[in-house]
Formats: C-alpha cells, sequence, structure tokens
C-alpha cells in the first residue's frame, strides 16, 4: 500500500503546485474514517482508496481528484456526510464524491446484454464531471487487481459486469490501458480454462524458441534507419484475451490463428506515419483487407493509428501500428491525456469528437486546474435512464414523464397508465423523470388515454399513441350523434332512412362508408339536411316550406290535425304572407318579437333583442308589431347555444345525453373552435319555448364536461 508521503511525492512529481496540506488530511481522513473495516483480502479497507488515488496519479490527475480518489467511499460506507467533506475539502471534491457516491448506488439488475450499452450511457450521464467517471474506472480496476480475494459467486458477478460495462467504457473515452487490464482480469475469471490454455500455448511457442518478438523488433528498426524514418519500434504478443476474441470472431484454433504478434511503430509526426507505412508495404507483402487508416479517420472516441498487416520478417504473418508518441499517449489514456498535455503546455489536437466542445474550454482555460473543473461531460445530456421494477433500464429523451415510460414499455401499458411510483413514492403522471429513477407503472383496465397528457409526453410514441386514441373514440362518439340526428330529420320528413339511400349518395361527401357520413354529420362538416337532400333530390318541400304551409293552414283558420307538430302561432302578420324565423338570433316562444319585411322572401321573424334589427332601424315602414300566438308552444322551434365542452373522450356523448334527458333533440351541430384542452360549438335544438332552452342550459351548466353554456347571440 501507497504510504501517505508517498503518495503526495506522486502528486508532486507532476505538479509541483498541488496542495500538499489537503493530500495529507484526506488521507487521514480516510483512514480514520474506514477505520478497522477489512477488504476481503483482510487488509484494512482504507488501503482500497490509496489504491485508486495511486492509479490516478498515473493520469497525472489534478489534486481535487486526487483527493476525491481518497474519499470516494466514505459517504456510502462510513458515517461521513457529504456536508462535512464540503466543509473540510471545499464544494469540488465533496461535489466529485457525491457523484461517485450516487454511482455507487445505481446498479443493473438485468441480465440481458443489450441493457448494458444503457447503463454505460446512465453512467456517462451521470458523471456530470469528467473526474467522477475517472474515479470510477480506477476504482474499478483496484477492485478487479484484488478479485482473486472475493468469493467466487460474487467474483463472476463483477468480471461479468466489468466486461460488459466498464471496459467498453473505458474504451469509450479512449482509455485503452486500463480497457485491456480490466478485460484481461475479467476474461481470466469468467474463461478460465480458455485463458489457461491459450497462456499454455504461448508458453510452450515461447520455450520452442519461435518467439519472434526480438528478432521482428530488431529487422524493423533496421528498415525504418535505411528508409531514413526515426522510429521506436515495440511489439508483444497479443493478450490472451483479444487472442480468445479472434479465435471466436473467426471461429478458429489458436493454430489456425497467424498473427499473434502485434509491432508498434512510433514516429515523430504524422508525415512519417506514412513514410513508414510506405516502407513497411514496400519490403513486405500486405495481408488483403487488414490496412486501415484510423488517423485520417479517427475512432469515435479520438483514437488514432495506421493498422495494418503484412508477411513480415520471419516469413510471419504480424500486425503493426503506427502513430505517433503524442497519438499514442492519446490512445492508451485518453481523456486524461488531454489533462497531462496540457500541464506540459502541449496541447495535443481535437482527438476527441465527442469532446469536441470540451477542447473548446480546454483552449481557453488558463490553467490545467481550469480545464478539469469545467470538463463537464456533455455526453447524453439529452437523454434520461430509468429502471423498470424488473431492473431493465429505458432510455428516453430528456423531460420525457412516466406516461412516456409506460408507452416506451409497451403501448398497452401507456393506455392503460393510471399512476406512477417514482423511486417507491406515488407522482403524478406529468412529472419529469430524472436519470436512475425507478419507476413502476400503475395501470387500470378502465383507463384510456387523455388527451391532457398530450400537453406534456415528449416522446413521439407516446404522442401518437394518445393521438390515435383520442380521433378514434371521438369519430365513434361523432358517429353515434350524426346517426341520430339522421334519423331524426328523415323521420320528421317521413322519408325511409336506410343504408342504402346513403350509400348511393358516398360519393357526394367525399365519404367511403356510411360511418363516414355519419361522423361528417356529427362533426358538423355537413348537415344532416344536406344529405336528406341528396338521397331524396326530388323531395323539393323544405322545412321552411312547410312551416309556410302550416301558417298558411293556420291563418285560414282550419284545423289540420296531420300538422299538428307544425303549428305557427303568430299573432299580427297578414294571412297568407310567407314568413320565416331569422337564422341569427333564433327567437323561441317566450322571446319579444317583431317582425320584419324582407324584400321577396316575406317575413322574417326576430327576437327584439337581435343585432340584425340595427340595419333596419332607418326603415319603421318594413316593421311589424307581432307576437306569439297560443298555439305557438306546441310544436318545436330551433334554439341555437353556444357551448364550451373539455375535450376529453366522452365529452360529446355526455352532451347529447344530457339535451336528450331533458327532452331535446340536436337538429344541428357544429365545432366552431378546437384546441387540446376544449371544443366550442354552436348546438341548434329543436325545444317547446325559451323556458325549455333555459332549463336545457341550466342542466348543461351543471355537468362537468361543459365549461359555458348560453344562447348564441350571433
Ligand atoms: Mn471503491
Amino acid at each position: 500500500m501507497l504510504r501517505q508521503y508517498e503518495l503526495v511525492d506522486l502528486v508532486k512529481s507532476y505538479d509541483p503546485d498541488a496542495d500538499e496540506d489537503a493530500l495529507n488530511r484526506a488521507y487521514v481522513y480516510a483512514m480514520k474514517k474506514h477505520g478497522a473495516q477489512l477488504r476481503t483480502s483482510g487488509d484494512p479497507y482504507y488501503s482500497h482508496p490509496v489504491e485508486v488515488a495511486g492509479i490516478l496519479t498515473q493520469f497525472k490527475l489534478d489534486s481535487t481528484s486526487i483527493i476525491a480518489g481518497l474519499l470516494h467511499d466514505t459517504v456510502e460506507d462510513t458515517d461521513a456526510t457529504i456536508e462535512e467533506i464540503r466543509e473540510l475539502f471545499g464544494p469540488q471534491v465533496a461535489q466529485l464524491v457525491d457523484g461517485l457516491t450516487k454511482l455507487a448506488m445505481i446498479e443493473l439488475k438485468s441480465k440481458d446484454t443489450k441493457q448494458a450499452e444503457n447503463f454505460r450511457k446512465l453512467l456517462l450521464a451521470m458523471s456530470e464531471d469528467i473526474r467522477v467517471l475517472l474515479i470510477k474506472l480506477a476504482d474499478r480496476l483496484h477492485n478487479m487487481r484484488t478479485l482473486h480475494f472475493c468469493a467466487p459467486e460474487k467474483r463472476a458477478r463483477i468480471a461479468r459486469e466489468t466486461l460488459d460495462i466498464y471496459a467498453p467504457l473505458a474504451e469509450r473515452i479512449g482509455m485503452q490501458e486500463i480497457k485491456t487490464e480490466l478485460e484481461e482480469i475479467a476474461f481470466k475469471e469468467l474463461h478460465k480454462e480458455a485463458y489457461e490454455s491459450i497462456t499454455a500455448r504461448l508458453n510452450f511457442l515461447r520455450e520452442q524458441g519461435s518467439n519472434l518478438v526480438p528478432a521482428i523488433i530488431k529487422q524493423l528498426e533496421k528498415d525504418m534507419a535505411e528508409g531514413g524514418v526515426k522510429a521506436m519500434v515495440s511489439g508483444r504478443e497479443k493478450s490472451p484475451y483479444s487472442i480468445w476474441r479472434k479465435m471466436q470472431k473467426k471461429n478458429a484454433s489458436f493454430e489456425q490463428l497467424s498473427d499473434i504478434m502485434a509491432f508498434r511503430i512510433i514516429v515523430d509526426d504524422v508525415a512519417s506515419c506514412y513514410q513508414a507505412l510506405g516502407i513497411v508495404h514496400s519490403k513486405y507483402h500486405m495481408v488483403p483487407r487488414r490496412f486501415k487508416d484510423y488517423i485520417s479517420t479517427p475512432k469515435p472516441n479520438g483514437y488514432k493509428s495506421i493498422h495494418t498487416g503484412v508477411i513480415g520478417p520471419e516469413n510471419t504473418r504480424i500486425e503493426i501500428q503506427i502513430r505517433t508518441q503524442e497519438m499514442h499517449e492519446v490512445n492508451e489514456k485518453g481523456v486524461a491525456a488531454h489533462w497531462a498535455y496540457k500541464q506540459g503546455e502541449k496541447v495535443v489536437g481535437k482527438n476527441f469528437r465527442w469532446i469536441q466542445e470540451l477542447l473548446e474550454i480546454l483552449e481557453e482555460a488558463s490553467n490545467p486546474e481550469e480545464f478539469l473543473e469545467n470538463t463537464k461531460l456533455e455526453m447524453y445530456n439529452d437523454q434520461v435512464f430509468c429502471f423498470t421494477p424488473k431492473g431493465d433500464l429505458i432510455g428516453l429523451p430528456v423531460n420525457s414523464t412516466p406516461v412516456d415510460f409506460a408507452y416506451a414499455v409497451h403501448s398497452k401499458v401507456g393506455n392503460t397508465c393510471v399512476g406512477a411510483k417514482i423511486n417507491g413514492e406515488i407522482k403524478p403522471l406529468r412529472t419529469v423523470l430524472q436519470n436512475g429513477d425507478q419507476v413502476e407503472v400503475l395501470t387500470s383496465k378502465a383507463q384510456h388515454p387523455s388527451p391532457e397528457w398530450d400537453r406534456f409526453v415528449v416522446t413521439g410514441k407516446a404522442k401518437a399513441a394518445i393521438r390515435r386514441y383520442v380521433r378514434a373514440n371521438k369519430r365513434e362518439q361523432f358517429a353515434a350523434l350524426g346517426e341520430q340526428m339522421l334519423e331524426r330529420t328523415f323521420k320528421s320528413e317521413n322519408l325511409d332512412f336506410n343504408d342504402k339511400g346513403l350509400i348511393s349518395v358516398l360519393p357526394n361527401f367525399e365519404a367511403e362508408s356510411v360511418e363516414d357520413i355519419y361522423a361528417k354529420v356529427g362533426e358538423g362538416l355537413i348537415t344532416a339536411w344536406d344529405v336528406m337532400k341528396a338521397v331524396y333530390p326530388s323531395y323539393k318541400q323544405s322545412k321552411l316550406g312547410k312551416v309556410v304551409k302550416s301558417f298558411k293552414a293556420r291563418g285560414f283558420g282550419k284545423s289540420d290535425k296531420k300538422n299538428k307538430s307544425e303549428p305557427l302561432k303568430i299573432k299580427g302578420l297578414i294571412p297568407g304572407m310567407a314568413v320565416h324565423f331569422a337564422g341569427c338570433c333564433h327567437p323561441l316562444p317566450g322571446d319579444r318579437i317583431v317582425g320584419i319585411v324582407t324584400t321577396g322572401k316575406g317575413v322574417a321573424v326576430h327576437s327584439i333583442d337581435c343585432k340584425a334589427l340595427e340595419k333596419y332601424a332607418s326603415e319603421p315602414e318594413r316593421w311589424l308589431d307581432i307576437s306569439w300566438g297560443d298555439g305557438a308552444t306546441e310544436g318545436t322551434h330551433i334554439g341555437r347555444l353556444r357551448v364550451i365542452l373539455a375535450n376529453e373522450p366522452g365529452a360529446l356523448g355526455d352532451l347529447s345525453n344530457l339535451i336528450a334527458r331533458n327532452e331535446g333533440n340536436i337538429a344541428n351541430l357544429n365545432i366552431t373552435n378546437r384546441t387540446l384542452s376544449y371544443f366550442e360549438l354552436i348546438v341548434d335544438i329543436e325545444v317547446r319555448d325559451l323556458k325549455h332552452l333555459t332549463d336545457i342550459i341550466a342542466a348543461l351548466k351543471a355537468s362537468k364536461v361543459v365549461s359555458y353554456a348560453a344562447r348564441s347571440n350571433q
């Protein structure tokens, strides 16, 4: 275990200005807090954070990171608190330790390997500061190095998790060294036999004198020197894990693998890379399809190198990687290398596409300390990752709610969700989900998607499902209403109402089915009257004609029992005069009325407070003093209402039921405005008189789906 002064010396070797006092205090604090706790190895627990800090010094990290490394398990495993750490070591250290504590609490329980990718993203999203991730990886590396002390069952789980999550994570941020070491240890744990047989083969080959590495290095060095390229050549047998991976990928045995050796040629600059490549390719036969130029096209994690496969010296198939020293540092140490370089005022190029923005900060930052402080991980900050109760991870866009989560799980779950438990607590469906939340969706078979949800969901899947449902549901309502209205209209004219008639006029209304016509009438796109006229084109008699006819009949004093349902009794009219109700005010028995003699259309009956009357103010000769007759309430009249309804499933049905229950008939219905939350409609209702209409208005106002109802004064 590193001693206190050794650790401080290590930090000071690359950072002379490091806060020595704080490092010493952190070392002592970790030791005290972990106290007599022991690791499974039998070592005192505090040896773990000290070793983690030691690993971090290899990446030449700032003293804030080293201190956080020393303290990384104190909040999780001892009585230390974030507040105390903030007080003793400042807000920066506290923030890092807090981040690490949060990471330690989340755990992927799912065995589904596809989930690993989401979990890696979650870790990246939660490690807002890149140092959190670096410390986490150092933590995992030390745990892997001491894995053999753990119980066997635990070992396999940790090794699997390392292979699935942490090694790829290290690769993602370009830390090849850590990645390779993690993989090797995990491989040895998980596939002991394969590991041992590959190692045995490698040893055997070496003993047989067929370890050609030194000879090949020598030859390549000679080649470079002759070609005038200054280069450092190194070589090694590939690691057991990478050999095993290759065997798996190619479904080959160890003997069939030809290139188990890899060589590196490190040169001064990019131009020399291509020069070195030229020398190699002119001297040795290329192996087809093994050439890759990651200098002109770096890997997403910033990896840069040229790879090629050749039949090299000693007639052996080998892999050669060519790169500059700078590229090499970045390839091995990843993001940490940027910081190391910055220390030497030697800023490396923009190697990491995904931290492009961070590098801009790097260039603006005046000191390395500031670079790390500002290096916020911007990865996946447009996503959140939440757990199902079973431990599966679901990735969603930022600002997603439990409804989005429910639809992401399954449309059925979304359609029937009534509530959600987030981390065990019941929360509203509009709650915005956070990274790492565990979400349990509560469902009920009686539930349906609500148009209200449309206001807060963010995923396309949820939006589409809600809209699809609401649209289908509304159409159903419109169709039922339209059918009623049509039936009534046809019957009132004593005309036969059947599908056959409607089918014959489908093209007239651009309808594809009888239901289409119903829905269109229900929605007010066409009137029942239009449909009736289309089905019976020869039926000339209009409602107005009937009204006049019945009026005439009455005017002549003849009682017509057949027309009893249409008695229009208005006093003060000249017998025989054509009369109609003005469409503007829809006067009802009970309203004070006035007659206006129109040009060519007889007398129009208006209510006395109708705005349209202003037009006739200067023509008193047109005004007729009329009033309702005794029989006026025996028939029906059209009253026009303006209604505002909540835009929710069933609202239209409720409206029509309410009107029907109050003995009114909907003669026409027209939606004049529609928003997400409400419909505005004009409803024409057949009523006896003003009182009847007022009663209906009162009933409507009492309903919870109606937010406004009044006579339309248009
Ligand atoms: Mn730890």
